[in-house]
């Protein structure tokens, strides 16, 4: 039998891991949010806050309700906290070296029961279960960003992944409202491995000059008939969270049509990172709406 989730904790306060504390919190569960850096606690706070007053304001939400749902949140900055929880989600930067020290140290720190999950766009679920200590005990679950809207959680099982693991994430991503869909662990899984493609070769056909911004957003969304261009998706994501997944894909499937392109590298060295930094195909103004093309 599976055994209900109540706790979760989430590690990283950035865009996805707010997004994610905010549904869990949503959904009743009570979450402990942390991260290296008090101040994206508070940002990821405040981001939250600003999401459900807006649900106030438009009636969708109670100001009892609101004041229950953030009172289920709570910051902290001691990693030893995730002990109390049932299930870790982690959700910090796309760089390996950096997540796999967290679930290294989170094994140590929590009882063998707790579940270990990766929000990861595009690393090995297998390997980081297998340097975590609890390759049985290990699962994917990806959200789609934004994490409060977006329908869709991606579950990607590793090769030791157990099926009670599995099935307390289906159980999970179920109390949560989304739709869930079961990905192989291969570079990118399923979305990434179609998405990052083509927002690389959109990033491409810019910088052979085959079109300017607007033109290839605008393309490809009266085109093809998708909500948001690739650049502006691009700068949604995050350029170097892009950056990280194309680079996943071409080391780990070793063909050089996932090569990431010259230009996203070039805005990434140049800090130039999507709406994050308030730059990067677009500029972004105070509403974070595009207002121009960045260059
Ligand atoms: P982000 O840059 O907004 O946030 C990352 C956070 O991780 C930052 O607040 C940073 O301070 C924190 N962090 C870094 N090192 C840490 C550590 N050692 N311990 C605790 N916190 C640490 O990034 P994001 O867009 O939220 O992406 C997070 C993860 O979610 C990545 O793996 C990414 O691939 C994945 N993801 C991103 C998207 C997207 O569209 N941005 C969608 C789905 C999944």
């Amino acid at each position: 039998m599976t055994s209900q989730v109540n706790v979760i904790g989430v590690i990283g306060a950035g865009h996805m891991g707010a997004g994610i504390a905010e549904v869990a919190a949503q959904a009743g569960l009570e979450v402990l949010l942390t991260d290296v850096d008090r101040d994206a606690c508070a940002r990821g706070l405040n981001r939250i806050a600003y999401n459900v007053d807006r649900a106030v304001s438009r009636g969708r939400l109670g100001s009892e309700a609101r004041d229950d749902l953030l009172g289920r949140i709570r910051i902290t900055l001691e990693p030893k906290d995730m002990a109390r929880t049932a299930l870790v989600i982690e959700a910090v930067v796309e760089d390996e070296s950096v997540k796999a020290p967290i679930f290294h140290e989170l094994n140590r720190l929590c009882p063998p029961e707790v579940i270990f999950a990766s929000n990861t766009s595009s690393i090995s679920i297998t390997r980081m279960g297998a340097r975590s200590g609890r390759a049985q005990r290990f699962i994917g679950i990806h959200f789609m960003n934004p994490a409060p809207v977006m329908k869709l959680v991606e579950i990607v099982r590793g090769l030791a992944t157990s099926d009670e693991t599995y099935a307390a994430a289906q159980a999970l991503v179920q109390r949560l409202g989304k739709v869930a869909i079961t990905a192989q662990d291969c570079p990118g899984f399923i979305v990434n491995r179609v998405l990052l493609p083509m927002i690389n070769e959109a990033i491409f056909a810019l910088y052979e000059g085959i079109g300017g911004v607007v033109d290839i957003d605008t393309g490809m969304k009266l085109g093809t008939n998708q909500p948001m261009g690739p650049l502006e998706l691009a700068d949604l994501i995050g350029l170097d969270t892009c950056l990280a997944v194309m680079e996943v894909l071409h080391k780990g499937l070793g063909d050089d049509k996932y090569r990431p392109c010259p230009l996203l590298k070039k805005y990434v060295d140049a800090g130039y990172l999507g709406r994050k930094t308030s730059r990067g195909f677009y500029r972004y103004g105070e509403q974070g709406k595009p207002v121009a093309p960045g260059i």
